[in-house]
């Protein structure tokens, strides 16, 4: 058994937030465990929550619809959200549902190692950048950071549910689709070795310190 399918067994009775009270199941994720390409969304809807697959409705067509622009498939990726448990009514997720549920995130990202994150809209992000800067400023921007252990090229996308309605945006989230291939290509460089640290001699410390 692959050690992504371990872990999600292990997060299938997770209690950690009241999510847990109203949920059908946890929707941990689906795809390609050792997948280059990973996309990660906000949480689910009614439907994903049933059928316990991520992104199953509408948004989840223009997805696919945009990966087969770049010639991939569902198979071809990795899709996850942010949260694993469905939000009652959609609502956003709280802040502290989050916190409960990210270690599970950043496992997941540790054991699948991909190449590129997209995330998908302002709360997958704001999560994966650390930082409070909204989808409008960053999308289409890449930034090589260092996530669950490993280097990884972070790509902010528009989320496709927002997409649906805005064909402005449904025009730039087209457009920054079509960079991934190239980012998929890229190689990243290793994160450095931080420098060893000089050890001073012990001997003579009133010198060493600049006493003398
Ligand atoms: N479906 C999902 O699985 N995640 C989202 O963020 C939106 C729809």
């Amino acid at each position: 058994m692959h050690e992504l399918a371990v872990f999600a067994d292990s997060v299938a009775g997770c209690t950690k937030c009241r999510l847990s009270q109203g949920r059908t199941q946890v929707v941990f994720g689906s795809g390609n465990p050792e997948a280059d390409l990973m996309f990660v969304g906000e949480a689910l809807g009614f439907h994903e929550d049933k059928q316990g697959v991520p992104f199953v409705g509408q948004a989840g067509k223009l997805l696919e619809r945009l990966l087969a622009g770049i010639g991939l498939t569902r198979g071809d990726v990795y899709i996850c959200n942010v949260l694993k448990c469905r939000p009652p009514g959609n609502r956003d997720p709280q802040p502290d549902e989050i916190e409960a549920c990210e270690s599970h995130l950043w496992k997941q990202i540790e054991l699948i190692r991909p190449q590129v994150v997209a995330t998908l809209g302002n709360f997958a992000t704001k999560l994966l950048s650390g930082r409070p800067t909204g989808i409008t400023r960053v999308h289409g921007q890449e930034q090589e950071v260092t996530l669950g252990g490993n280097r990884v090229l972070l790509y902010p996308l528009y989320h496709p549910a927002a997409a649906l309605y805005t064909p402005k945006m449904l025009e730039v989230l087209e457009s920054d689709f079509r960079h991934i291939p190239e980012l998929l290509g890229r190689s990243l460089v290793p994160e450095s070795e931080p420098e060893p640290l000089v050890v001073a001699a012990a001997t003579e410390p009133a010198v060493q310190l600049g006493l003398f």
